[in-house]
């Protein structure tokens, strides 16, 4: 059957090689799957014929971006066809009068950064695997960044989706204009539903101008909560950094032992990026230093590209380095109150400690964002076994302080026994409702978010 696919599609556009499906059988989840073959649509008409072509054969389809899910949600499920957009990676219009850009769905997040520098603008969700992901996965998983805490996520950035449904029907939802409230929101729906409801095909996102200047700080302490405080105490002060991140003990360890960028041996720090008007970046740092340094911290100021570029480069690295403490990571993106962030993160090292498995946790404190780590061994059973269980005290204390057990990742495959924590029975029935509108026959990378 699979055979008649390359009639309708080029030979160079499907492949049933041993080696694609390996390769295009997992994501950064670690979690293998194993499809049947592998496409790569090269228009939104290819998308049609492939998506009219499951349908009538009853094939599971997984959209694919560039597989840096965490949560398995781009893990192909058994017996289906993955639809690869990478070769869809163009910039089709780029208005700057009107500020909008409009753009294929497999351009790399990065690359469309680095040509709209060239224009004096940027796109401002910047996920830390910006290098790699791409803009259609951006929006499937309504990504965030470290810019999230001034500049808000891919949601805030998309206002029109192409889009192709299960059955091979095209979808336009959204407008490029600034304002529009006409019916549902469809294109809302659209976005940061992890491939189950359509194929997006082309994004209309908008851009900004890029800032007169920016400031990075780099404020370190010698022990864990003061880092917590300063997190809050810096935004309650009116000041709105364009970055804070936080990095635990273990996270910088593990980080200069992977790839030494001379941060300081210390208990926690934080990088703190602002931007805007030279005048007031330098007010805003100015108030900043004080506050680090009534919480007992101390700061350095990064003054050039260089040693800004430093600072993120140790920042970016802490995922791949995490490998070296040992091969599986249980990788969790909770998101409390920032008043919270003390206790949650103080709770963490206890946790680690009480268990005597590391956990690492760094990530968008400025947002309330923690990256929570929890490294393990896989062979080891029995270890393995009590770093899972650690996830659920985890989503516990997060929900006991008004938080949500994913800020960013999405839940995938990884977080789908725990949805029910958060979300109730109605709210529930309502999402299954949707999905059953948009993929009667549950083709759609099936067996993701629903328990
Ligand atoms: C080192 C590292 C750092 C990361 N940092 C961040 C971070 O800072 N912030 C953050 O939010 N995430 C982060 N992530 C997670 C991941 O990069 C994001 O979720 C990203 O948006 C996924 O993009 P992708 O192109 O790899 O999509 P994939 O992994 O290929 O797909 C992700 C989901 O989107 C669906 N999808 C992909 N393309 C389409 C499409 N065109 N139409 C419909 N559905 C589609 C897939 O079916 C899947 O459900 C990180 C991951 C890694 C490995």
């Amino acid at each position: 059957m699979i055979s008649r696919l390359d009639s309708l599609l080029g030979e160079q556009q499907v492949s049933t090689r041993e080696a694609d499906l390996l390769c295009y059988g997992f994501d950064a989840s670690q979690i293998k799957g194993t499809p049947v073959a592998v496409t790569w649509p090269e228009t939104i008409n290819d998308i049609v014929k492939i998506s009219r072509f499951s349908y009538d054969h009853d094939i599971a389809l997984l959209p694919r971006g560039a597989g840096t899910a965490t949560t398995g949600s781009s893990v192909p499920p058994q017996g289906a066809i993955v639809v690869s957009l990478e070769r869809m990676h163009d910039i089709d219009e780029l208005n700057i009068e009107d500020q909008y850009v409009v753009v294929q769905p497999g351009i790399i997040n990065g690359a469309l950064q680095k040509e709209l520098s060239r224009h004096g603008y940027f796109y401002p969700p910047d996920p830390s695997s910006l290098n790699f992901c791409t803009i259609g996965g951006n929006v499937a998983t309504n990504a965030g960044g470290p810019r999230a805490i001034k500049y808000g996520v891919t949601r805030n950035y998309v206002k029109e989706l192409e889009a192709v449904l299960p059955d091979g029907r095209i979808i336009r939802t959204g407008a490029k204009t600034i304002k529009s409230v006409v019916g549902y929101d469809i294109k809302d729906l659209l976005v940061g539903s992890e491939g189950t409801l359509a194929i997006i095909a082309r994004i209309t996102l908008s851009i900004l101008p890029e800032p007169e200047t920016i400031v990075t700080l780099l404020a370190t302490f010698t022990d864990l909560e003061p880092s917590g405080k300063a997190v809050f105490k810096i935004i309650s002060s009116g000041i709105v950094p364009r970055c804070l991140e936080f990095m635990d003990r273990e996270a910088i360890k593990v980080v200069e032992s992977y790839s030494p960028t001379g941060l300081s041996d210390s208990e926690s720090l934080l990088i703190i990026e602002l931007d805007g008007d030279v005048k007031s970046v330098q007010r805003d740092s100015e108030r900043v230093v004080r506050i680090i340094h009534t919480l007992k911290g101390e700061v350095k100021v990064a003054e050039d590209s260089i040693s800004r570029e430093r600072i993120w480069k140790a920042r970016r690295a802490i995922p791949a380095a995490l490998f070296s403490i040992a091969d599986t990571k249980i990788n969790e993106d909770i998101v409390v109150p920032r008043s919270q962030i003390p206790e949650m993160i103080v709770f963490l090292r206890r946790l680690s400690e009480e268990s005597g498995i590391s956990i690492v946790s760094f990530g968008h404190a400025g947002d309330g964002n923690i990256h929570v780590n929890i490294m393990v061994n896989r062979e080891d059973e029995e270890r393995y076994t009590t770093a899972k269980a650690l996830v659920k005290r985890i989503f516990e204390k997060t929900l006991s302080l008004g938080g949500t057990i994913s800020g960013e990742h999405g839940i995938g495959i990884t977080k789908a026994e725990y949805i029910n924590m958060e979300i109730g029975h109605n709210e529930m029935d309502l999402m299954r409702g949707i999905k059953r509108l948009f993929d009667y026959k549950n083709l759609l990378n099936p067996g993701k978010i629903f328990p």
